[in-house]
This record gives structure tokens, C-alpha cells and sequence, in this order.
């Protein structure tokens, strides 16, 4: 900051000011031709100076900053007036300019620039706004700050500082005003104001607040170099009331004092320090670039608390540093007067001039002071002098005093402290937290790392196990099984080829069924593809050999080895797959296998007997549309088959595969379900391992018509048992059913359709759902296929439900009319009673004796022409058992009696 201090006349310090440079000697003129100033040159471009704005400006944390001087010039006084009447002033003021001329005589001048020029008119209010405001403020900011007053006795030092304005309120000094502001400033609930009032006489520090507290130390802090008197009385002061309190105490006691010791309180220093605290936010970037700490522990709420001190100065007057002695004073009284203001002046020499050493420690004053000048606050100083020509050379020191002070540059620090104490307790809080969350984390990796490694062992010994085992017994039974198979297969070949021949007879049925020649074709590739299979495994258990081998190289896994673990375990998870994928297509085969050992044992049979060569046939007797007494029939080996088939795969392996991408592998496997389902032991544990949901599931997925009917057959055999009965119906059997029923041209999918109807029908909870569902619709529609197989089982199913509704009637829990004849049954019951096909005849009269037990069915059975069928069956059935339920049907039935009657028919 340049310097806008100069002198006329005596250049003092460094080339670097400013000023002194801009003004050419060529320019000069002025009142006083030794004057170097040029007052009517614009102080605007000659001159550069502060602004009253830049006096105020307020320094940055630790910019540099000159003492503010201002000059004021008391007025008159009273006696002042009468002596000097004649006489001007020995300073001429020129305010606007901030400038003072001082007078050496009439002709000469000279011209001083100060930061602020006071007239006599200038109001306390003023001068508190231009000299101290400035400096409150900085300390409201958290600078400290001074303002001290130097002059002569008697210029108003005391008046400009110290005046409390009681009488009259614009009196009011700078210390009053001062609290003012900083009381209106602070916040009470969490900022705090006190004060301690010193006096420094003879290089001693006494307590204007406690006179007995008369020789007070000052502390240095030996790092930071802060200087305090913590002997001083401090008081903490909550209002302007108490603090003018306390200046009227102190004042008293400082004239008490200066009583005692015989003195005038011109000869002592006085010193008012106020001591403000406020609590302010903390800032992240102090925290972090002070101490360096992680951004993470700056939290944006820091309990800081900012510290600062305003010091008022009222010194003694500044003659003794002149005259002691020289007016009668005790020698020591003058020395030590002399000393603190001298060693003032010369530490504001030393600094003004740049000088490497300031002799602060040479008095007490300058000790005290030792921020104020050249140290770490904002410094105003009001040099006061009087009009009087007669103190003409005690002016001029004056000046000069102040001259020399306004090239004293301060360095301006805020002081901020931590509430070090609640910033301990956040940080051990957070500090804990982190220790624990981090306690957390470090076990959770371990525990994570160990279940890992557990695991992963478990599951690389497990699979391995497996593996082996599942391998190794699949193996040696497929291998058995096969050449079993095979042996039995060519044997019987051989025999069947050879019988077929002598008998030179062929079944076209059988032929077309179950061709010959290409069972051994089948069984050469089946051979070879279990070939290929047992090379597969081959492979496979190669790379297990391989996998373990890997296994054991590899030191037991850690955290780190977790991509190696990634791999075996991918590696593990495709040797899981493969071996699913191989048994998946073990079972396949095996059901192959078993499905032409069933083939070929039924073209055995039918090359044996010459009879019928359906896997499914032979309905001549049972209800069933699925027997399996061929299945009996045909030896221990095929039962043993399927039990082993049972045993060995597994049924939910088998029921998985009709659910098989593969439809080559459902097809298989739902002849497999089929054959298990016609063993009455089977059906039951089918069910329960949901292999009816799954059979349904093909029927409603309908793709392939060898499934569609194989389903049909398996759900036909499971319709057997009653259970299994509700069950198809509550998981939508029926319509399923009657779905595949209506658009069907295959008729042994037809057959298997009405056969499971057929056992539904048997039903007699299920009569009105059956119905309601289109069960016996279904049925009707069935019969467009002509194949009496599929009719005998339609007849079957009519027969069931006629039976049913009979039962029901009797026992009441049925009324009204057959729902058969609602549904329209009664035509194509007249018109097949009398059928060639003895299945179909026997089960339509057996439907017409029930319907005739009803006299409510009587009227539509006689309009339909069934009365006839009665009368025949009553007449000529060939079973007796029948013949006679129809003869007694006839006779009990009152309106059939009496149609006779009329019809003249005899009975
Ligand atoms: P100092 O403290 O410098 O010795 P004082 O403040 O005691 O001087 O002032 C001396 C006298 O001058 C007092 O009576 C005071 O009221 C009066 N006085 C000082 N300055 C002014 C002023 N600016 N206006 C009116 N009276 C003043
Ligand atoms: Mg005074």
C-alpha cells in the first residue's frame, strides 16, 4: 500500500513513496514558496490518497495495513481566546484537501497530509466515525484494533476519547461510542464483551477497575508472541449501562490514584481493553489448510470462536517527552513518562523507516502496544492539537508524531481459535464411528472371504463326488442294462423272424405298427449311440481327472484368488451341465431302450396269438382304455424294466423331461409316464409328483399328435383312480380334454379322449361340473369318429354317467330330468342300442336301464323311440342281468305301463 504520508520540506524514508516522486520542484507554488505542496493542483491526480472509504477499508486475513493518523484541532478556549486574541492560529486546516499547514511565521508554511483532518468544528460523532468506527468494525470482524490519542495536555485527548456524555449526548467519546457499536453488533445469547482499565504510570501497570491491583505483570506468549495482562481485573459487561459504569469507576479511581501519588492524570497512559468474543461457523478451508487434515473430518458446522481486542489508548500528554524535568518534576517521575513515549516515538521510527530492530521491549507502553504498531491490528491514531501559536513547537512535534506514524505498516491477522474442546468431542465421535464402521467392514470382508473359501470347497469336493459316483454307477448300470437288452432283443428277433417264417402269416396290423426290420435298425444306432456316450463320459471324467489335478496345484484359496475361483467354479458349473445334459440323454436312451423292449414284446405277442397289436388296446373288458396286462403279460422283464427305469432315474427326473426343450425327448418321456401310469401302483406317486399338471400341460400345448395322444392315454389311466378324478377336473381336465376332443382326427387320440372322459363320468361328485364343463358334449362330438373303439369308450362314458345319475336320483341329491337328454345323448343312445359291437351294445343298455329307472325321463325316452330299445333288451339281451333290470324297469314305470298299455303291447 503506498504511503500518502509526506512532509514539506523533509523528505523522510524510502525512494518507494509514492508522492514524493509525483511531484515535480518545478511545479511548486504556493502561500509559502518554501511549501513544495501545489494546492491548486488537483489532489485527485497529484496526490493519491486514501479515500475516507479506503481509511475504512477493512483488511484481509493477514494483509498488510498502514496506521490511520487523523489530526484535530481543538478549539479555542476560553483563555486561549482572550491571549491570542491578535494572533492566528499556529495551524491553518485545510479538511477537504487533508491537509494542515503550519505556520512558521507569516510567511512560511508548512504542509502535512494526514488520513483525516479534523477542524475545531468537527463533532465527537465525526470523529468517532472517521478515526475509530473503522477500527470497531475490524474488531467486531475478529481483527484487534487500537485507537490511541497523542498530544499535548490539554489539546483534548481525554475529551476525544474518553467523554461519556452525560450532560450533553453528542459529547460522547470514542470509548462510549465504541461499545455502542459493538453492543448493537454481538449477539448476547453467543458472544461475550468484557473489559479490563489500566493505568500505566511510571512504568507501572495499576487496575482502574481494582486500585489495590497495583502492579500488574505483562505475560508474552512465547509461540505466538500475543501480549496480555491476565493480573488485570476483567469484567464481563452485558450493557452500555455498566460499561459507562465502569468508566466513571475507573475515571474515579484514576484521579484517586494520580490523588495519592500526588500526580495528574496527564502523566499516566490510560488503557481500555475490551475483549470481544463471538461464536462464529467454522470454514472447511481454514480447517483443512491449517492443519491439513482429510476433507472428511471438515464438517461445515465448526465451533469456532473469534477472538479480538480493541484497545484505547489515551496517552499522557506528549510535552513530558520535551520538558521533563524541565518544569520541576521528580527526575524518575519524568524518566519513566519520557520513557514510554520515547520508546513510542522511536519504535514508531524504526518501523516507519523499515528499520531491522524496534525497540519494543524498551517500556511497558510499547510492550503493551506491541500489536497496535507494526503488529497484527488495525491502529487509528488521533494526533490532537491546540490553536495556540505560543505551543507552536509542541504542535509540530505533534505532527511529526503522527506524520511518522502513518508510515507504520500493520499486518493485519484475524485471530480465530477452535473451540478446541467441542471440536475434540465431534472429532472422537466421529473418529469412534469410523473405527467401528471400519471394525464392521473388516470383518464382513473376512467372514465373506471365509464362507467363499468354504464354499467353494464344499462345492468343488461335492461336485467331484457326485460326478464320480453319479458317473460310475450310471456307467456300469447302462452297460448292463444295454447288454441285457440287447441279448433278449436279438434273441427274440431271432425266434420271432424264424416263427414268422414257418407261419408265413402277417398281421397288416402289427406290420404297421411295429415294423420289423427296424427294431434291430434301432438297436444298431441305439448301440451307437450309447457308444458315443460312453466316450462322452470318458471325456468328461478325463477333465474331471484334469480339474482335480488343477485343483490340488492350486494353494488354498484367498481373498486374491478370487478370479481363479471365478474360473473354477464356471469351470465346475459346465462339468454340472454336461453331466445334466449326458443324464438327461442316458434317460432318454434308457427309454428308448424301453420303449422297443415294450415294441418288440407286443410284436412277440401279436406274432404269438395273431391278435391285436395296440399298446392300448384290448378295452373288450376293463373299463380302462390302458391296460396293462400286457405289460404283466409280457414277462418279468418288462415290469422289471420299468421298475428299475423307476428306481434308477428317478420319477421327477422322468416327469422334468415332458417338460423338455426337446421334443423328441418328450415324446419319449411321456410314454414312459404313459406306461408307469397304467400300473395302479404308479398312478398315485405321479400325481403327487405333479406329473398330472405336466401331462395337461401337453395336452393344452398340443404340437405333436404322438403326445397329444400318449398324454391323453397317461391322464385316460390316471382317470381311473377317484382322487385323481377331482384332480384333472379342478385343474381344468375337462375342457382340456373336450378341447382336444373337438379338434382330434386321430382315433386312437379320440379313444384315449373319451376313455378319460369315460372314467370322469364314473364320477358322481363331479356329474354337474362334468357337464356344466361340456363333458357329455364332448362326448357326442366324439362319435363323428365312426371307429368303434372310440364309440365303444363314448358308450362307456354315457353308461357311467347314466349309472351315476341313477344313484343320485335315488339317493335325492339329484331331481329333474337326465342331464344326458338335456345335452342331447337320447338319438344317438336309441340309435347305437342295438350296435354290432358288443362293448357299444352292452354299455348303451346298461345307460338305458339306468335312464329308465326315472319316470322323469320316461316321457322323452318314449317320444325318443328308447322304449323300444327297453322292450328288446327285456326281451332278447344276451346278458341276463340286464335283461332282467330292464324287465323290471318296465314294469315299475307307470307311464311306461301305460304307453305299453296303449301301444297294446304285451309285457
Ligand atoms: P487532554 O486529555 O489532552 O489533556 P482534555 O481532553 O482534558 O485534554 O481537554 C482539555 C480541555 O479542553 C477540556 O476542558 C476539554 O473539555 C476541552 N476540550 C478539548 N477538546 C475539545 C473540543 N474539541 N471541543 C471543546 N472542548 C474541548
Ligand atoms: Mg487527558
Amino acid at each position: 500500500m503506498a504511503s500518502n504520508g509526506y512532509r514539506n520540506g523533509a523528505h523522510r524514508g524510502s525512494s518507494s513513496m509514492k508522492l514524493d516522486r509525483q511531484l515535480p520542484p518545478a511545479n511548486l507554488k504556493s502561500s509559502s514558496f518554501k511549501s513544495r505542496v501545489l494546492p491548486s493542483q488537483s489532489p485527485g491526480s497529484a496526490l493519491r490518497r486514501s479515500s475516507p472509504a479506503s481509511f475504512a477499508a477493512k483488511g484481509n486475513d493477514g494483509v498488510p495495513g498502514r496506521v490511520r493518523v487523523a489530526v484535530r484541532l481543538r478549539p479555542r478556549n476560553v483563555e486561549e481566546l482572550a491571549a491570542d486574541a491578535d494572533f492566528a492560529d499556529c495551524v491553518e486546516l485545510l479538511p477537504e484537501l487533508k491537509r494542515l499547514k503550519l505556520r512558521k511565521n507569516n510567511w512560511d508554511s508548512d504542509t502535512y497530509e494526514f488520513d483525516e483532518v479534523l477542524t475545531e468544528f468537527a463533532s465527537q460523532k465525526r470523529v468517532y466515525e472517521v478515526v475509530a468506527k473503522p477500527v470497531v468494525e475490524s474488531v467486531l470482524d475478529g481483527y484487534n484494533g487500537t485507537v490511541m490519542a497523542y498530544g499535548q495536555t490539554g489539546t483534548g485527548k481525554t475529551f476525544t476519547l474518553g467523554r461519556l456524555g452525560e450532560e450533553d449526548t453528542s459529547d460522547r467519546g470514542i470509548m462510549v461510542r465504541s461499545m455502542e457499536d459493538i453492543f448493537a453488533d454481538i449477539s448476547p445469547e453467543t458472544d461475550s464483551v468484557s473489559v479490563s482499565y489500566l493505568q500505566l504510570y511510571m512504568e507501572t501497570i495499576q487496575d482502574l477497575l481494582d486500585p489495590a491491583n497495583d502492579n500488574i505483570p505483562i505475560v508474552e506468549d512465547p509461540k505466538t508472541g500475543d501480549v496480555s495482562v491476565p493480573g488485570a481485573t476483567i469484567v464481563e459487561i452485558r450493557d452500555q449501562q455498566s460499561f459507562m459504569e465502569l468508566l466513571r469507576i475507573g475515571e474515579a479511581h484514576r484521579i484517586a490514584a494520580n490523588t495519592k501519588l500526588n500526580t495528574e492524570s496527564s502523566r499516566s497512559h490510560a488503557i481500555l481493553m475490551v475483549h470481544v468474543k463471538r461464536s462464529v461457523m467454522g470454514r472447511e478451508d481454514i480447517i483443512s489448510s491449517e492443519n491439513g487434515d482429510p476433507p472428511h473430518l471438515a464438517k461445515p458446522f465448526k465451533p469456532l470462536v473469534r477472538k479480538s481486542k480493541l484497545v484505547v489508548v489515551d496517552l499522557a500528554g506528549s510535552e513530558r517527552v520535551h520538558k521533563s524535568g524541565s518544569e520541576g518534576h521528580m527526575l524518575e517521575e519524568a524518566k519513566s513518562i519520557n520513557l514510554s513515549l520515547s520508546a513510542l516515538g522511536k519504535c514508531i521510527n524504526a518501523l516507519a523507516e523499515n528499520s531491522p530492530h524496534v525497540p519494543v521491549r524498551d517500556s511497558k507502553l510499547t510492550r503493551l502496544l506491541k500489536d497496535s504498531f507494526g503488529g497484527t491490528a488495525r491502529t487509528s491514531l488521533i494526533v490532537t492539537i491546540g490553536p495556540s501559536p505560543r505551543h507552536r513547537g509542541e504542535t509540530a512535534s505533534t505532527i511529526l508524531f503522527g506524520q511518522r506514524a502513518m508510515k507504520v505498516e500493520n499486518m493485519l491477522r484475524i485471530k480465530e481459535e477452535f473451540d478446541y474442546k467441542s471440536l475434540s468431542r465431534r472429532l472422537e465421535v466421529q473418529l469412534d464411528k469410523l473405527i467401528a464402521e471400519n471394525e464392521r467392514q473388516q470383518k464382513a470382508f473376512e467372514d465373506e472371504v471365509e464362507r467363499i473359501n468354504v464354499e467353494a470347497q464344499n462345492r468343488v469336493s461335492e461336485v467331484e463326488t457326485n460326478f464320480a459316483d453319479a458317473l460310475e454307477k450310471e456307467r456300469l448300470k447302462c452297460q448292463m442294462d444295454y447288454m441285457e437288452s440287447v441279448k433278449q432283443l436279438e434273441e427274440k428277433l431271432v425266434f420271432n423272424q424264424q416263427k414268422h417264417d414257418h407261419d408265413g402269416f402277417t398281421d397288416e396290423k402289427c406290420i404297421l405298427q411295429v415294423p420289423r426290420f427296424s427294431v434291430s435298425e434301432e438297436v444298431v444306432e441305439i448301440r451307437k449311440l450309447l457308444e458315443n456316450e460312453t466316450n462322452l463320459r470318458k471325456v468328461a471324467e478325463e477333465e474331471v481327472k484334469n480339474l482335480r489335478s488343477q485343483l490340488g496345484q492350486h494353494p488354498p484359496l484367498a481373498a486374491g484368488g478370487d478370479a481363479e475361483m471365478l474360473k473354477l467354479r464356471k469351470i465346475l458349473e459346465d462339468e454340472t451341465r454336461q453331466k445334466k445334459k449326458l443324464e438327461e440323454e442316458i434317460i432318454i436312451l434308457r427309454s428308448q431302450l424301453f420303449q422297443l423292449s415294450f415294441e418288440a414284446d407286443q410284436m412277440k405277442m401279436c406274432l404269438d396269438r395273431g391278435g391285436t397289436g395296440n399298446a392300448f388296446a384290448g378295452l373288450d373288458s376293463s373299463m380302462s382304455p390302458v391296460r396293462h396286462s400286457q405289460l404283466k403279460d409280457s414277462g418279468n422283464g418288462q415290469k422289471a424294466s420299468i421298475a428299475t427305469l423307476f428306481e434308477q432315474v428317478g420319477l421327477q427326473k422322468i416327469l422334468a423331461l415332458l417338460e423338455s426343450e426337446d421334443a423328441n425327448v418328450r415324446i419319449h418321456a411321456v410314454k414312459v409316464v404313459a406306461n408307469l401310469a397304467a400300473e395302479e401302483a404308479n398312478q398315485k406317486k405321479i400325481v403327487e409328483a405333479g406329473g398330472l399338471s405336466s401331462l395337461l400341460m401337453l395336452l393344452r400345448s398340443f404340437e405333436d399328435e404322438t403326445v397329444r395322444r400318449v398324454a391323453a392315454g397317461a391322464i385316460a389311466n390316471l382317470a381311473m383312480n377317484e382322487a385323481n378324478q377331482e384332480l384333472i377336473m379342478t385343474q381344468g381336465g375337462i375342457s382340456l380334454l373336450s378341447m382336444t376332443a373337438a379338434d382330434a382326427e386321430d382315433p386312437q387320440t379320440l379313444r384315449m379322449v373319451a376313455g378319460a372322459i369315460a372314467n370322469l363320468c364314473g364320477n358322481d361328485k363331479l356329474q354337474m361340473k362334468l357337464r356344466t364343463e361340456g363333458g357329455i358334449k364332448a362326448l357326442l362330438g366324439i362319435v363323428r369318429c365312426g371307429h368303434p373303439d372310440v364309440l365303444s369308450q363314448v358308450a362307456r362314458g354315457i353308461a357311467n354317467f347314466a349309472k351315476c345319475e341313477s344313484r343320485c336320483s335315488t339317493q335325492g341329491t339329484k331331481s329333474g330330468r337326465s342331464l344326458l337328454i338335456d345335452d342331447g345323448a337320447l338319438p344317438w343312445i336309441v340309435q347305437n342300442a342295438n350296435s354290432e359291437a358288443p362293448p357299444i351294445r352292452r354299455h348303451i343298455e346298461l345307460a338305458l336301464c339306468h335312464l329308465a329307472q326315472h319316470e322323469v325321463n320316461a316321457r322323452d325316452m318314449i317320444s325318443g323311440g328308447a322304449l323300444w330299445e327297453l322292450v328288446r333288451i327285456s326281451h332278447d339281451c344276451s346278458r341276463e342281468d340286464i335283461k332282467s333290470l330292464a324287465r323290471r324297469t318296465l314294469s315299475s314305470s307307470p307311464a311306461f305301463r301305460s304307453e305299453m298299455r296303449r301301444l297294446r303291447m304285451e309285457f
